[in-house]
C-alpha cells in the first residue's frame, strides 16, 4: 500500500516531513509522497527520513490553481519536482509574496469590520509555518470573535464573505509546465473537484494534456466508488496515468488517515511503477528502497 498525496507542517499538515515517513512505516506503507500546498520546503527533511527509515519516497507538491468561472478547486500535484530549479523558485515564491500580500488585506477587512485582532497573533499560531486563512480563524475565536473554525469561515473568511481575499495563484498550464520544467510529473489531484461533469472533465484533461498532464489521481479519500470508475475509465480514454493519495493532514484533517484516508481508502503498490516510469530513472528528488 502507498499513499501519493501528504501535507506536512511546510503547509497546512500537522506532522514534520520526518514524523510522516515515520507513521508510514508504522502503518505499513511501501512508498510515500510529500504534496504540500505550494511549497517544497520540505523536500530534502522528507528524503532524508526516506533513507534513514529505508522508504521509497517522492518529493512533490500540490499547487492550487487558479479556475475559469463556473469550475471548482483545480489542484495540480507535481512529483520528483526540482525544488531548486529556478522556474520553480520564482513561481513558489510569487505565490508564497502573494499569500503575505493578502493576509494583510484579510486582517485590514477583519479590522474594517470592528474585530480587534493584531498581526502578531496570528503568526504566534503558524509559527514557523506560512499564515493561512485557518490560523485566521484560530485567532479569531481565541478573541472570543467566533465560536468555532466553522463559524470563523461562514462568516468572515470563505469565499463570497466580508474579510475574504483572493490570492495569487499560477494559472494551470503555468503550473503543469513549471513541474515539467523541473523534472517532475504533472497529475491532476481529486479531479472531481474541478469538474463534476464527467464528459467535461474528460474535456478538460484532454486540454491540459496537450500541456504536459501526465495523470490523474484516481484513488482519493473522498472519492465515491463510482467517481473512481470513472476516473479510472477517463484516465484510460485519454492515456493519462493513474495515481492515489489520502491527503492526509495529521491533527487538521483528524477524520483522514495516513494511506486509509477515512477507512476503505487502499492505494496498490501497483500504482507506483507506472509514475516511477513516468518519472525517468535517476531524478534525485526521489529515493527508491
Ligand atoms: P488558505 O490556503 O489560506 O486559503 O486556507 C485554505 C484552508 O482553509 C484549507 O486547507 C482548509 O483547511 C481551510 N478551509 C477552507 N474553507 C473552509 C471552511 N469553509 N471551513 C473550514 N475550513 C476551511
Ligand atoms: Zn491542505
Ligand atoms: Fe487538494
Ligand atoms: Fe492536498
Amino acid at each position: 500500500m502507498i499513499d501519493l498525496h501528504v501535507h506536512s507542517t511546510n503547509s497546512d499538515g500537522s506532522e514534520t516531513p520526518e514524523e510522516l515517513v515515520l507513521r508510514g512505516r508504522q502503518t505499513g506503507l511501501t512508498a510515500l509522497a510529500l504534496t504540500d500546498h505550494d511549497n517544497m520546503g520540505g523536500a530534502e527533511e522528507f528524503l532524508n527520513a526516506c533513507r534513514t527509515q529505508g522508504m521509497t519516497g517522492i518529493a512533490g507538491v500540490e499547487i492550487s490553481a487558479d479556475v475559469e468561472e463556473g469550475h471548482g478547486t483545480l489542484h495540480i500535484l507535481g512529483y520528483g519536482v526540482n525544488p531548486k530549479h529556478p522556474v520553480v523558485a520564482v513561481n513558489l515564491g510569487r505565490v508564497l509574496d502573494g499569500r503575505a500580500w493578502r493576509n494583510e488585506r484579510i486582517l485590514e477587512k477583519l479590522n474594517g469590520l470592528g474585530l480587534e485582532l493584531e498581526w502578531a497573533e496570528v503568526q504566534a499560531l503558524a509559527g514557523e509555518d506560512v499564515v493561512g486563512r485557518p490560523h485566521f480563524a484560530q485567532a479569531l475565536i481565541d478573541r472570543g470573535h467566533v465560536s468555532s473554525v466553522a463559524d470563523a469561515f461562514d462568516r468572515f473568511l470563505a469565499k463570497g464573505c466580508p474579510a475574504y481575499v483572493d490570492r495569487y495563484r499560477l494559472c494551470p498550464e503555468e503550473g503543469i509546465r513549471m513541474i515539467c520544467e523541473a523534472g517532475g510529473v504533472a497529475v491532476m489531484a481529486h479531479p472531481f473537484s474541478w469538474e463534476p461533469d464527467e464528459a467535461k472533465l474528460e474535456a478538460g484533461l484532454s486540454e491540459l494534456k496537450a500541456v504536459g498532464l501526465a495523470g490523474i489521481e484516481a484513488l482519493y479519500s473522498e472519492h465515491t466508488p463510482e467517481q473512481t470508475v470513472a476516473l479510472l475509465r477517463v484516465a484510460k480514454k485519454l492515456d493519462l496515468l493513474t495515481t492515489g493519495g489520502s491527503d492526509y493532514h495529521g491533527r487538521t484533517k483528524p477524520d483522514i488517515a495516513l494511506g486509509k484516508g477515512f477507512g476503505s481508502l487502499c492505494v496498490p503498490d501497483a500504482y507506483l511503477p507506472p509514475l516511477l516510469n513516468a518519472l525517468g530513472s535517476g531524478n534525485p528528488w526521489v529515493y527508491l528502497k
